[in-house]
């Protein structure tokens, strides 16, 4: 058993408003496939701690997160940009959502654990040093990248992003970090509207078109990623996890398929293992079908487990 699953109730109970696509539903429909498959019965399951103020601010500006805590409403919605609110959990959600990556990012780098799936929402990636935006409040990649180098002093963290968005948050906060290596691959132009390549050499963004299907993603993956991440020679793997590129998620419009989960998960664990003991946090971000977001993120982490 070398695989974490991190996860916490509190983070069901953020919700948005009716019928929002980002909803408690998912994390249940990924928790139910993992039992469904009897993938359960061979993770080490934990709740995630909250994130403290100090681990989030290494992410985001201190003003930012103070008017996080801020807003959180008593009752009602708090809203926060067209697509984004809290209600009265939010803020104990997202604190339960960075605090996964954060211990799961402790558990693999003290050896206690290989792998780490984090099963929580709200997602990060959109979330930048100073906004909340697409669902995002707190960075969660970019709070546990940050945590693993100056806690653990880790020199070089990798962190790859397949949702069908651009990780704009990600790559706001960590650009300019000479320790983390970004590699994203979206479909462009979409939202968040981001324009395109970056001119940072650790900044490797692949916007590809609508109706990118698996050829061009997969070649994406081989050309642009992998070729970068054996370069960078990470000491640990994020993993941005969103499952909305699949061709029958409506969010997004590329084509890919079930298989393309697994194969590119599979790359990347073996750039785990040849680089970094194996080492590997998988955080979930999108994913809004719910039959393919159980579905695709249970077949990547069976692959995290080499099963
Ligand atoms: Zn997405």
């Amino acid at each position: 058993m070398h695989t974490a699953y991190i996860t916490h109730s509190d983070c069901l109970r953020h919700e948005m408003i009716e019928h929002h696509p980002e909803c408690p539903q998912r994390l249940r429909a990924i928790e139910d496939q993992l039992s469904a498959s009897g993938l359960m019965d061979f993770l080490r399951y934990y709740e995630a701690p909250n994130a403290d103020v100090h681990q989030l601010e290494r992410a985001h500006g201190k003003d930012y997160v103070e008017g996080i805590f801020n807003n959180s409403p008593l009752d009602g919605l708090q809203h926060m940009d067209p697509d984004t609110w809290m209600n009265p959990y939010t803020l104990e959600a997202a604190l339960r959502s960075a605090g996964a990556g954060i211990f799961a990012t402790d558990l693999v780098i003290s050896g206690e654990m290989k792998r780490a799936f984090c099963n929580v929402r709200p997602p990060g990636h959109h979330a930048e040093k100073n906004t909340a935006m697409g669902f995002c409040f707190f960075n969660n990649i970019a709070v546990a990248a940050l945590h693993a180098i100056e806690h653990h002093k880790l020199e070089r963290v990798a962190i790859v992003d397949f949702d069908v968005h651009h990780g704009n948050g990600t790559e706001d906060i960590l650009s300019h970090n000479p320790h983390t290596l970004f590699c994203s691959t979206y479909q462009h132009p979409f939202y968040p509207g981001y324009a395109g390549k970056s001119m940072e050499k650790l900044m490797v963004n692949v916007p590809l078109p609508a109706g990118t299907g698996s050829p061009e993603f997969r070649f994406a993956v081989q050309d642009k990623w992998l070729k970068a991440i054996k370069d960078f020679e990470p000491e640990l793997i994020f993993v941005s996890a969103g499952f909305d590129a699949h061709r029958d998620d409506d969010m997004g419009g590329f084509n890919l398929s079930d298989d393309d989960y697994i194969w590119v998960t599979r790359k990347l664990c073996a750039v785990a293992d040849e680089y970094c003991q194996g080492r590997m946090v998988s955080m979930l971000e999108g994913g809004y079908n719910l039959d393919i977001l159980g579905r695709c993120a249970t077949a990547h982490v069976r692959v995290m487990m080499n099963l």
